[in-house]
């Protein structure tokens, strides 16, 4: 291959690093300045450029044309400053760079497998560059963060994704593929906007959707063989369910929503516990939002309960309570509740709103999981801290535009004893002259090294005993909560 070639392959390129023998060696001579700058060099004056920019958006598109450019060197960023960096490649910025798709949408970073593919799935595959695929995390764009259905431009949730993969789950990035399937949008403003990339059509459901998504988890397990791991993401609830449950038992298949987030919330909780003492069965948990990461959650915490008091799931599930867009779910609406809801339909008398539900559940857990913002207002934040000496509250909306309410507001309105983590991240916020360093609880901190041990361990299934042990054993978890330990 010819020098100039090599400089616009972004999996070889090193820019002005290659060495005066690489040069020779390479054909790059005349076509690089005589500099020769090292990669800490590079890395020190991109993160000086990067940290220029106001704009958060700017940022994400400065990253991903380092990407694009020198996957090396975009790999040593955003390991060496993942604190700063992460926020800029996932979230929050990540969503806003989804709702732009369309106009910074420069070059494809992934494959996207639309209804006109329908027919051709394995050919599209193979059209990948590609062959050794480990990882795909897949998106139809239904349930983008807390921002609803962006379509074909939600492509940036598995880019982001799978790039954490490489960065904390140390992947190689070329056994990386991010997909998008493209069943139409339902979302009135990308169908009128010109500049929108996906399909100009409604959302194709039932037998027309579950064809689409049969061919391709077919054919990727043709291609791809037994043991690739398909990481579900921000797929809408009505369906999220059912492709688990129904590829579960033929392939090797995660979701992220339900599964990795119950894995790093339960693994969160475990870490306060050392904070706010009692077992994990002396708590009582309220969730504002019943559907992938709330009832995700509220599976796991039942099971890890039952495992440690040795009582059935219907019993452990009763410390667990839901409230939905309806009010607190409760029996007498067990006929109309979608089936992921059933389980916790306990016997109540109904309740609107989520202050009421507070009041009557008394929880000393509140977990933000509705995708709407500023839902945990001050009367409900007051109303868990005159019940609990230290209530637990995680809000865990993205991106930060959805979270349930800000650090700062946990911590005043609980005048400081709110032992707090949120989805995307807050700055530490000083109180009474005490700096509180809230914690993040995000699916980030598992999904990497979880898909990690499936595919070095080389399974071919999930299984929940699998995200238990996640939460206990994974290194990075009680990073989640150690914010809050007391100063030695
Ligand atoms: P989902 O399946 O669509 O569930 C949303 C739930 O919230 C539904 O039960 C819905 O009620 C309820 N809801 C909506 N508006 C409400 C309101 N005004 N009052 C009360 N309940 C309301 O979504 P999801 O996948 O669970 O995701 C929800 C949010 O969690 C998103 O913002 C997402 O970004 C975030 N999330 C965070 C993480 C993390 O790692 N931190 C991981 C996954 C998801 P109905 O059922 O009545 O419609
Ligand atoms: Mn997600």
């Amino acid at each position: 291959a010819s020098g100039y070639t090599l400089l616009r392959d972004p999996r070889h390129n090193k820019g002005l690093a290659f060495t005066e023998y690489e040069r020779d060696a390479h054909y790059l001579r005349g076509l690089l300045p005589p500099a020769l700058m090292t990669q800490e060099l590079q890395e020190k004056k991109l993160m000086h450029n990067l940290r220029q920019y106001e704009v958060p958006l700017q940022r994400y598109m400065a990253m991903m044309d380092l990407q694009e450019r020198n996957e090396r060197l975009f790999y040593k960023l955003l390991i060496d400053n993942v604190e700063e960096l992460l926020p800029v490649v996932y979230t929050p910025t990540v969503g806003e760079a989804c709702q732009k798709y369309g106009s910074i949408f420069r070059r494809p970073q992934g494959l996207y497998i639309s209804l006109k593919e329908k027919g051709k799935i394995l050919e599209v595959l193979k059209n990948w560059p590609e062959r050794n695929i480990q990882v795909i995390v897949v998106t139809d764009g239904e349930r983008i963060l807390g921002l609803g259905d962006l379509g074909c431009q939600g492509m940036g949730i598995p880019v982001g994704k799978l790039s954490l993969y490489t960065a904390l789950g140390g992947l190689r990035p070329s056994a990386c593929l991010p997909v998008t399937i493209d069943v139409g949008t339902n979302n009135e403003k990308l169908l009128n906007d010109e500049f929108y990339i996906g399909l100009r059509q409604r959302r194709a459901t039932g037998q027309e959707y579950a064809e689409l998504l049969e061919e391709f988890m077919t054919a990727v397990k043709k291609n791809y063989g037994e043991k690739v791991l398909v990481q579900f993401e921000d797929f809408a609830n009505h369906n999220a369910f059912d492709l688990l449950e129904k590829y579960s038992p033929t392939h090797l298949v995660f979701n992220d929503d339900i599964q990795g987030t119950a894995s790093v919330v339960l693994a969160g909780l475990l870490a306060a516990l050392k904070l706010v003492g009692g077992a994990l069965a002396d708590h009582k948990f309220l969730f504002l939002g019943a559907g992938e990461a709330g009832t995700g959650i509220a599976e796991l915490i039942a099971l890890e309960l039952s495992k440690q008091t040795k009582a059935p799931l219907e019993e452990t599930r009763k410390k667990i309570w839901l409230v939905d867009s309806k009010g607190l779910i409760v029996s007498s609406r067990k006929e109309s509740l979608q089936h992921f809801k059933k389980p916790w339909a306990h016997d109540h008398e109904p309740v609107k709103g989520l202050l009421d539900a507070v009041k009557a559940i008394k929880p000393t857990v509140l977990i933000g999981s509705s995708g709407v913002g500023k839902t945990f207002t001050k009367e409900v934040v007051e109303a868990m801290a005159s019940i609990n000496e230290k209530p637990l509250i995680l809000a865990l909306s993205n991106p930060t535009s959805q979270s349930e309410c800000t650090a700062e507001e946990a911590y005043t309105w609980s005048k400081g004893r709110a032992i707090f983590a949120s989805g995307s991240p807050f700055d530490p916020v000083e109180y009474n002259s005490e700096v509180f360093v809230p914690g993040q609880a995000n699916n980030a901190y598992i999904f990497p090294g979880f898909g990690l041990g499936l595919i070095m361990s080389g399974a071919i299934r999930v299984h929940d005993d699998m995200l238990l042990a996640a939460c206990k054993y994974h290194g990075l978890l009680s990073y989640i909560l150690h914010a809050h330990l007391p100063p030695q």
